[in-house]
């Protein structure tokens, strides 16, 4: 008989029709959560609108975000793309600018941040010294809410793939760095940002928690394998 074939065929069709209507919910879901977030036009159009100099009546160093007046920015300019980047006297001898990716990194790796440090030489050691690029900005499109530019602790730029390491300050309020419920939820919607901004940009961004193993080389390899696969077959959403 066939009533066999019949219901495996049924439970087949059954799994396969209800997507459309899936993917209408998850479209106005997305666009909701876009809109409750303060300054992610970014996220349909690449680029994030940046104030002018003139707007603002001065301009803000990309990396560490003082203010330099009009005037005081002679030697600190860096023309990209018909904008001005500046960088202060202090952090300019400190940072890189590669035009071609349009990316500021900085000269040598740093070392402020243990757990970071430790993250970046796990993946030296994998991919190689040459190919690791640590605290990295992209000053066309990735602003934080508050409108400082957001670093990314490490990237690996032959592979688009963007690395953040999310100490306990990520999710706690109470640690050394974040005191209060504010600058928690301030800190979090940066890092939500950076889920749509990197994307959008072409990158891949993928964040290791701060109770994962990451000197355990063979541990982080498979945790990027991972994400890169993942992102390559969902590259196009
Ligand atoms: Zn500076």
């Amino acid at each position: 008989m066939s009533i066999k074939g019949k219901g495996k065929d049924g439970s087949g069709v059954s799994k396969l029709a209800p997507r459309p209507a899936r993917s209408k919910a998850t479209k106005s879901k997305s666009k909701s959560k876009v809109k409750g977030i303060k300054g992610s036009r970014a996220t349909k159009a690449t680029k994030v609108r940046h104030k002018t100099a003139e707007e603002m009546g001065y301009y803000r160093c990309v990396s560490c975000n003082t203010r330099v007046l009009p005037g005081k920015e002679e030697g600190c300019r860096i023309l990209y793309k018909d904008r001005h980047l500046i960088l202060c006297p202090k952090c300019k001898p400190n940072w890189t600018f590669y035009c071609g990716r349009g990316y500021l990194r900085m000269k040598d790796y740093q070392k402020v941040w243990d757990k970071q440090a430790k993250l970046t030489e796990t993946v030296i050691s994998l991919v190689g010294k040459s190919y690791v690029v640590d605290e990295i900005k992209f000053p066309l499109w990735a602003q934080g809410a508050g409108g400082g530019f957001l670093s990314f602790d490490i990237a690996v730029p032959i592979y688009n793939l963007l690395i953040d390491y999310h100490g306990e300050q990520h999710y706690k309020t109470n640690t050394k760095w974040n005191r209060s419920k504010a600058s928690l939820a301030k800190q979090q919607t940066n890092d939500m940002l950076k889920y749509t901004l990197a994307p959008a940009n072409g990158w891949t961004y993928m964040v290791f928690h701060y109770l994962e193993p990451i000197d355990n080389i063979e541990y982080v390899r498979h945790r990027i394998e991972g994400v890169l696969m993942t992102s390559g077959l969902e590259g196009g959403s």
